[in-house]
This record gives structure tokens, sequence and C-alpha cells, in this order.
């Protein structure tokens, strides 16, 4: 059965500022880079991009500055189908903006200026309400207040709508959020971090979703990198493998993930269907360099799901 595929989105618009170094600074020390990509982030913004290039009808509630990164950022939603009509422009703050270094290993180092993403406020949310109510799912992170993702879930599981929460950055959170949210999807950090348990394998990942089942969420997935992702809900527990890609650059594979889960999920789709589409996504999007540039459409996830079968 097809579900309402509307997905309102509740959360962060970046740019995303790349240094490629060769070695990454000491504290006290310059270092020069070799490159630089100024490409368009954020995981409210990924996950937007991800749902909406995969078949959903997407829109975001969001906030960025007055300035040039806001417009591109903007630019880069529209361009791939995300409705802006929620996303508003904070006159006298920056866009948020996330500073990477990444040196020669891959390794890296991340600061992130929040700018206008910390002044989402519940208000803004209240202003919007009405792309909530008729939602088929309100998807949400972590890179905004949490009182704004608390008021947002308050409203949509009022308005009986599908809760999705990506919990990441990885923080404690209020029991009100875990207990509005349908649907929890972290990476095993987070999982950890939220359930104590330390996640490093499909076991483990079992026993934490376990708990976060108690917490609230009805249904848990939990990624785990070149390891697949498994599920748990009350269909039982799922699990399904990584697929065989040559990967490249990991950024936003789980944005990628979470954005496509959803998709199919709201598309009727079974479980065991949504996390088989979900990590085809994930592992595509590994294969190319970047965030929303590197996110797969859905003729991309399906010839990798064939060629997989194939083998
Ligand atoms: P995050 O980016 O949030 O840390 P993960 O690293 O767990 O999320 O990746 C999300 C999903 O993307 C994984 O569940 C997996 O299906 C897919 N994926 C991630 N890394 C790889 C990889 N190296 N090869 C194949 N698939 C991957």
């Amino acid at each position: 059965m097809s579900r309402n595929n509307t997905i309102t989105v509740v959360g962060s618009v970046n740019m995303d500022f790349t240094l490629l170094v060769d070695g990454l600074p000491n504290r006290g020390s310059t270092v020069t880079a070799s490159r630089l990509h100024v490409t368009p982030g954020g995981k409210g913004a990924n996950q937007a991009v991800a749902a909406a290039k995969l078949g959903s009808s997407v829109r975001i509630i969001a906030r960025v500055g007055h300035d040039q990164n806001g417009l591109a950022a903007e630019e880069s939603l529209k361009s791939a189908g995300v409705a802006v009509d929620h996303l508003e422009i904070a006159e006298d703050m920056s866009t948020g903006l996330a500073f990477v270094t990444v040196d020669s290993s891959g390794s890296n180092t991340i600061v992130v200026y929040q700018g206008a993403n910390g002044s989402l406020m519940p208000a803004d949310v209240v202003r919007h309400s009405c792309a909530i109510g008729d939602a088929g799912a309100v998807m949400a992170q972590l890179e905004v207040p949490l009182e704004t993702v608390d008021y947002a879930f308050d409203v949509a599981r009022s308005s009986g709508v599908f809760t999705v929460l990506n919990p990441a950055p990885a923080v404690a959170l209020p029991d009100s959020i875990l207990r509005n949210t349908d649907l929890i999807i972290p990476n095993e950090t987070e999982a950890t971090i939220l359930t104590g348990v330390e996640v490093d394998n499909v076991r483990t990942a079992q026993e934490a979703a376990r708990k976060l089942r108690l917490m609230g969420p009805e249904r848990v997935v939990i990624t785990l990198g070149s390891n697949g992702a498994m599920y748990l809900g009350p269909e039982g527990a799922l699990y399904h493998d990584a697929f065989k890609v040559d990967t490249v650059d990991s950024t936003a594979a789980g944005d990628s993930f979470v954005g496509a889960f959803v998709t199919r999920w709201l598309g009727g789709d079974k479980p065991d269907q949504c996390l088989e589409f979900a990590c085809a996504a994930g592992a595509l999007t590994t294969t190319r360099i970047g965030a929303q540039e590197s996110l797969p459409n859905c003729d991309e996830v399906k010839e990798l799901i064939i060629a997989a079968r194939r083998r």
C-alpha cells in the first residue's frame, strides 16, 4: 500500500568548505591547502535532496543567512526539486558553514558554524506547521536546536504524521523527542551514545536497537558503514549487507541512506525492501566525492540492486 509520499524536513542547510591538505595542522601551525571545494551541505538539506532525487515530494523548513552562501544552498535544493517555500532568510545572520580539512590519507577535521541553523526556533515551526500536518513524514536531524525538533515532532505526532529522526550529530536526547519518534536511524556511534551499548557489529546493533525501541521509536534502523545496516521493528529483525562498490568518499552516505529508506517506506515497501534500497543508495554515494552532488537517482539505485542480484 502506497502512503502519502510528501516528506517535510526540519533541519540544517550549510555550505561546506573542504580544504585538501598534505597533513592536518597541529595547534599553532599553518598549512597550505592544495584545493578548495565549496559545496552545498548540511544534514537537513542533504537528506531533503537525497529523498527528492529518489522520487519523493520534499519540502524543507530551515533558515539560511542573507548572503551568497544562502543563495547557493537554496539553488542546490531547488535544482534537486526540493520545495523552498518554508526556507526562511535570516537577515542578520550567516548561513551555516562547515570547514572540513582532509589530509592525503582521507582523515579529516570539521568545524561547524551553526549560523542561521541555530536560530530555527519552535516559533518558526508554528509559522510553517501547515507543512507538517499534511505530510506523509517529518524528518529531522540534530543540527538545529533540540527544542525545535521536539516541537516539530509534537505537532507531527498530534496530526498522526510519521516521524523519522536521524540523531546526528550524536548528543543525549530529551525523552520527549524519542517518545514522539516513529522511526530512528542512528549510525554506530550515535546508537552507542544513545544506548550505552558499544555498537560495532550486527549483534551489538540488535541489542542497542532493542534498547532504543524501549525508549519510544517503534522502528529502529542502525547503519553500520561498510557492514551494511540492520532493522528492528514489529515485523522482527532484519539485516542487509553492504553493496560491494569502489568507495572514494563516504561523505553523506548516512544522509543518502535516510532519504532512500523513507522514500521507499512512504512508497509502501516492506522493511526488507527499504533496507536493500537504502543500502544501495548509501553505497552509491560513497563512489563519488562530495555531499549533494554524490547522491544517486532512482535508476542508478535500481541498477545496482539488479547487478548485485545477478552476481
Ligand atoms: P554515516 O554516514 O551516518 O556514518 P554509515 O557510514 O553507516 O552512515 O553509512 C550509511 C549506509 O551507507 C550504510 O548502512 C551502508 O549501507 C552504506 N555504506 C556506507 N559506507 C559504505 C561502504 N564503504 N561500502 C558500501 N556501502 C557503504
